[in-house]
C-alpha cells in the first residue's frame, strides 16, 4: 500500500500509552474503540504528523498501513459510523411504597413489619409516578410491604393509570377484606400479582404465619368475585392443582 499522506485524516482524539521499559506505544481512537501498538519511536513521527508537519513518511508506511487498517486514523474517503450510546429506559420500575406489612413472612426479603418515617407522601409519590411516565418507564409495581396498608393507594393507582403507565399491585391479599377494597383494587390496577404458597393451610402457614391462607384466599376470592383472574401455579404448588 502506497499512502498519500495528504489523505490521512485523524480523529477527533486520539489516546496513547507509553511503555518505558518494553518501549512500546498504545494507541486508541476512542471515537471507534478501535487500537494499535507499536515501537515506541514511531510515537513523535505520527505526533509530528498528527500536526500537519509531516515531510518524508516512507520509512513508517507500515506503521500507517496498520493504523488505517485497525481503523486507528482514517484515510481517503473512509468515513467513521459513530453510534452514540444511549442508556436504555428501564421498561419497569418496582416501588417499595411501605415498609408496614399485615403479614411476617419468615423468608421475606426486606423483613417487613411496620411502616417507617420517612415513607414517601402522597405528593413525593405522585412526583415519583410523574418522573416514571416522563422517562418511558411501561410498567409501574406499587409493592411493599403490602401496599394496601397506604391509604393513598387506590389514589396513585389511578393516577399513574392515567398517566399512561401499566398501574400493578404486587400484594399479599390479606387487607382485601371485602367486595369494596377488591372494586377499588381493580378500579385502580390493571394487574394485580399475589401470592398463595400451597394449597392447603398448613402448607402457607408454616412460612407466613397462623391463618393467613384463610385470609389470603378470601382475599383472592373477593377479587374473583370483581373480575381479577389471573391464577399463574409456581413449580412447587402445580402438584397441589387439580
Ligand atoms: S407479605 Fe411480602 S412484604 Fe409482607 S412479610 Fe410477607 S414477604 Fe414480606
Amino acid at each position: 500500500m502506497v499512502i498519500e499522506y495528504s489523505k490521512l485524516r485523524f480523529p477527533k482524539e486520539l489516546v496513547f500509552f507509553t511503555s518505558l521499559k518494553q518501549e512500546m506505544a498504545l494507541l486508541v481512537n476512542p471515537e471507534l474503540g478501535t487500537y494499535a501498538t507499536f515501537e515506541l519511536k514511531y510515537l513523535g513521527v505520527l505526533q509530528a504528523c498528527e500536526n500537519g508537519m509531516y515531510k518524508d513518511m516512507s520509512e513508517v508506511d507500515n506503521l500507517f498501513s496498520t493504523l488505517i487498517i485497525r481503523r486507528v486514523i482514517y484515510y481517503g474517503a473512509f468515513e467513521p459510523t459513530i453510534n452514540e450510546y444511549v442508556p436504555p429506559i428501564p421498561q419497569s420500575l418496582y416501588w417499595e411504597t411501605t415498609h408496614g406489612c399485615s403479614l411476617r413472612c419468615e423468608y421475606c426479603y426486606m423483613s417487613a413489619d411496620t411502616i417507617l418515617p420517612g415513607e414517601l407522601t402522597t405528593a413525593e409519590a405522585v412526583s415519583l409516578i410523574d418522573q416514571a411516565a416522563e422517562l418511558g418507564i411501561q410498567d409501574f409495581m406499587f409493592t411493599g410491604g403490602e401496599p394496601l396498608i397506604r391509604k393513598d393507594i387506590f389514589e396513585l393507582g389511578k393516577y399513574a393509570k392515567n398517566k399512561g403507565l401499566v398501574s400493578q399491585l404486587i400484594t399479599n391479599s390479606t387487607l382485601i377484606t371485602s367486595s369494596q377494597i377488591a372494586k377499588q383494587v381493580s378500579e385502580s390496577f390493571e394487574y394485580v400479582t399475589t401470592s398463595l404458597d400451597g394449597a392447603t393451610p398448613w402448607a402457607n402457614d408454616v412460612h407466613r404465619g397462623s391463618g393467613s391462607f384463610d385470609k389470603i384466599v378470601k382475599g383472592i376470592r373477593s377479587l374473583n368475585a370483581v373480575g381479577v383472574m389471573r391464577w399463574t401455579p409456581s413449580y412447587r404448588q402445580q402438584s397441589e392443582v387439580s
